[in-house]
């Protein structure tokens, strides 16, 4: 090769092992990942990219494994701020005696920046570089996860009660329109329509917000069959599972985002394959308030795409997507009785590349190819809990801690360098949120 072959680029990564996620399944060593602005330029061994690339910046990780950076599909961003503030509840009275008093109570403008700040900088500490929220204030959220330079799927609430953000449904929809038209496009936020739940929004709304969706394209995120109870008191009340009235009323569709799904019956999984909705999975918080478990390899056999999410801090109580991932793939084994069901690779799917197609987003996000977007983060491998190394994939979901993330990049740009947050002023922060503490528990 002579000199003129030579490509300029912006950034190499030097990964000692690489799970680009596509192909499926596989892992390499010795890789170079070029980045050249927002995107990724090539994936080629180390060796090839000392002939054909000249760098302005090299960044060498010997001990590190590189990987697309995560997808948490499901969450409540700002809800960070009640961390640990009521536990060891079910879901109804977890909600209607805490959650819900204390939302009406605090929820504000700089509630949702302060509390989204504090999710984003724990998210970025721990592998996600793309976040689903729905919350109250979205336009909130949107300019500082915009400011920060993470990617987040922002819905708008909607629900039938007056809220904190809006009187009612007429109010939460104009809201959400303009949100819509204001972000739809961004590289980075992607807004979209969030009905609370079948339970929360009657049926006009939920007609209404699927109109919403026909016209501008964005995507709808709802709580469904969450629990036994939700589904037992919709069949009482109107004969119909919930699953059964979306359908009717037009909102599953493969633009569309079902989180839980801890109860499916045969009937509820014909229709979820038949619309191509998406599932989102929240095993943690699936777990803590005792829902019920989804089951997650069932419905992946039946051709259903399964992403993951955290939920929000307040019932998980971390955003670290690494640990839900084991948890997810513990649960699908016990559930399907089968110790092969949601394997590591899998998983790691379920996180990357499955987000981004339930995103709508698969030919930019969700794995290392040439060509997509520069989304990638890498873990260190070299701490005692993770050694040694057999398999890269194993240890990610099974054996990791998710504060062994190291480094990640979002649109080309660095956002966790050696474990130090680039773009959130942590120290300021704290200080933030300490005082949000006082205040809720005085
Ligand atoms: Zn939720």
């Amino acid at each position: 090769m002579t000199a003129d072959t030579i490509t300029a680029a912006d950034i190499r990564i030097n990964a000692r092992w690489l799970i680009p996620v596509e192909p499926f399944g596989i892992v390499l060593e010795h890789q170079a990942v070029i980045l050249q602005g927002c995107r990724i330029a090539d994936v080629l061994s180390q060796s090839e990219a000392d002939l054909k690339y000249r760098t302005r910046e090299t960044v060498n990780l010997d001990r590190h494994v590189v990987l697309p950076g995560l997808i948490n599909l499901h969450g409540h961003t700002a809800m960070s701020l009640f961390r640990g503030l009521a536990d060891d509840l079910p879901l109804m009275t977890w909600l209607n005696d805490h959650i819900w008093p204390a939302e009406g109570k605090f929820v504000s403008e700089p509630f949702v920046l302060d509390g989204t700040r504090l999710a984003m900088a724990e998210m970025l500490r721990t592998g996600t570089t793309t976040f689903s929220d729905m919350y109250f204030f979205p336009e909130v959220t949107a300019q500082v996860a915009h400011d920060a330079g993470m990617r987040a799927q922002v819905c708008f609430p909607l629900m039938d009660m007056p809220t904190v953000w809006g009187s009612g449904p007429d109010e939460y929809l104009r809201k959400g329109a303009a949100l819509i038209e204001q972000w739809q496009g961004d590289d980075y936020i992607m807004p979209a329509i969030g009905p609370h739940a079948p339970y929360t929004v009657s049926d006009q709304p939920l007609k209404d917000a699927v109109n919403l969706a026909e016209k501008t394209g964005a995507a709808i995120q709802l709580h469904l069959h969450e629990t036994a109870f939700e589904v037992d008191e919709a069949v009482k009340a109107s004969g119909k599972r919930p699953v059964t009235r979306m359908a009717e009323l037009g909102v599953l569709g493969r633009n569309t985002q079902c989180v839980h799904m801890t109860q499916i019956d045969d009937s509820d999984m014909e229709q979820l394959a038949h619309s191509g909705a998406h599932i989102v999975h929240c095993p943690e918080s699936n777990l803590k308030l005792a829902s019920g478990l989804c089951p997650v390899q069932k419905l992946m056999d039946h051709g259903i795409n399964v992403t993951i999410g955290t939920d929000g801090a307040a019932s998980n109580n971390d955003l670290d997507l690494f640990g839900e991932l084991k948890t997810a793939a513990m649960v699908a084994k016990v559930v399907a009785g089968d110790a092969s069901a949601l394997s590591a690779h899998r998983a790691l799917e379920m996180a990357t590349l499955n987000g981004a197609r339930a995103l709508g987003r698969e030919q930019e996000l969700g794995s290392l190819v040439a060509g997509k977007l520069a989304d990638l983060i890498a873990v260190d491998l070299s701490d005692p809990f993770l050694q040694p190394v057999y398999d890269p994939a194993s240890h990610l979901v099974y054996s990791n801690h998710g504060r062994a993330v190291s480094h990640s990049w979002i649109h080309g740009v660095p956002q966790l360098q050696d474990g130090r947050l680039t773009r959130i002023d942590v120290p300021d922060l704290m200080l933030r949120v300490g005082e949000w503490r006082q205040q809720i528990l005085s």
